[in-house]
C-alpha cells in the first residue's frame, strides 16, 4: 500500500459524532462550524438528534414535525450528516444523557462517541442532568461561538475542564469516551432566536440558514 493511501486512511476518523439541539430553525451557524470540525478531525458523518423540549422549557416556536423536517431539508444533499430523530419520536422528553447511554449502549463499549456542543452550552453545562456523567459515555468537542466568553464562571465545571481537556484530537480516536476537546471553528454570529425576531419583523434571513428552511418556514407561515 503507497503512504499516501495510509495517511489518508489514517486521517479518517472512527468517531460517532452527535449534534443535539433544538433547531428552532436549524442555521448556517449550526451547519459551518460542524462541517469544518469533520474536516479538521476526519469526520465522515456527524449525525444531528433534535430536542424533545420538556413541557416545564420555554416552548420552541415550531412544532417538532417542523422542526424535524427543517433539519432534514437542510441537509438532503449533504452526505456528511444523518438525521436521527428518536427524541421527537419518544412520546415523552428525554435528558441528553438519557440518550447517549441509550446510544453507548447500541454501539458498545469500545467505539469512541463523540456528543459537539456550542461554546454557549459548555458555560451553562454544570445545569445540566448528569452532566458528570457525560464522560462517562461520550467525549465532549466545543465548538467556538461569538460572543460568549472562554472563561468559565462555575469553578467546579472549570475543574471538570482543567482535568479532562485535551489539545491533541488524536487521543479522541484511542479511547471511547472521557475527553474534552476545544475545537478551532469558524465563528458565525448567527442564533435561531435572532432568525426568529428577524421573521416576526418580516426581515429577510437569506444568508442565515439554507434556502429550502426559508421556503418550509414560509410555506408553513412559521415565526409571524
Ligand atoms: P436559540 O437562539 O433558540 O437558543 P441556538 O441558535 O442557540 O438557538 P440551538 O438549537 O439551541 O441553537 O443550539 C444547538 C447547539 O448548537 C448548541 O450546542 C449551541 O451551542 C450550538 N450553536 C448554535 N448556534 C451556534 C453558532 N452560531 N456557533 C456555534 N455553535 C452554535
Amino acid at each position: 500500500m503507497s503512504t499516501k493511501a495510509t495517511d489518508q486512511q489514517q486521517a479518517i476518523s472512527s468517531l460517532y459524532a452527535l449534534f443535539g439541539g433544538t433547531f428552532d430553525p436549524i442555521h448556517y451557524g449550526h451547519l459551518r462550524p460542524i462541517e469544518v470540525l469533520a474536516q479538521q478531525l476526519g469526520l465522515q458523518q456527524v449525525i444531528l438528534l433534535p430536542n424533545h423540549v420538556p413541557p416545564h422549557r420555554p416552548q420552541p416556536e415550531a412544532n417538532p414535525w417542523q422542526r424535524l423536517k427543517m433539519v432534514e431539508l437542510a441537509v438532503a444533499d449533504n452526505p456528511l450528516f444523518r438525521v436521527d430523530a428518536r427524541e421527537l419520536q419518544s412520546s415523552r422528553p428525554s435528558y441528553t444523557i438519557d440518550t447517549l447511554e441509550i446510544i453507548r449502549q447500541q454501539q458498545g463499549a469500545e467505539l469512541p462517541l463523540a456528543f459537539i456542543i456550542g461554546q454557549d452550552s459548555l458555560l451553562s453545562l454544570h445545569k445540566w442532568h448528569r452532566w458528570q456523567s457525560l464522560l462517562d459515555v461520550c467525549h465532549l468537542l466545543v465548538c467556538t461561538r461569538p460572543g460568549y466568553s472562554n472563561r468559565l464562571i462555575n469553578t467546579e465545571l472549570q475543574r471538570w475542564l482543567g482535568t479532562y481537556q485535551i489539545n491533541d484530537a488524536k487521543k479522541l480516536n484511542q479511547q471511547p469516551k472521557g475527553y474534552i476537546y476545544l475545537a478551532n471553528t469558524p465563528l458565525l454570529d448567527i442564533s435561531a432566536t435572532d432568525i426568529r425576531r428577524r421573521y416576526h419583523q418580516r426581515q429577510r434571513c437569506d444568508y442565515l440558514l439554507p434556502r429550502a428552511v426559508q421556503q418550509y418556514i414560509e410555506l408553513q407561515d412559521l415565526y409571524r
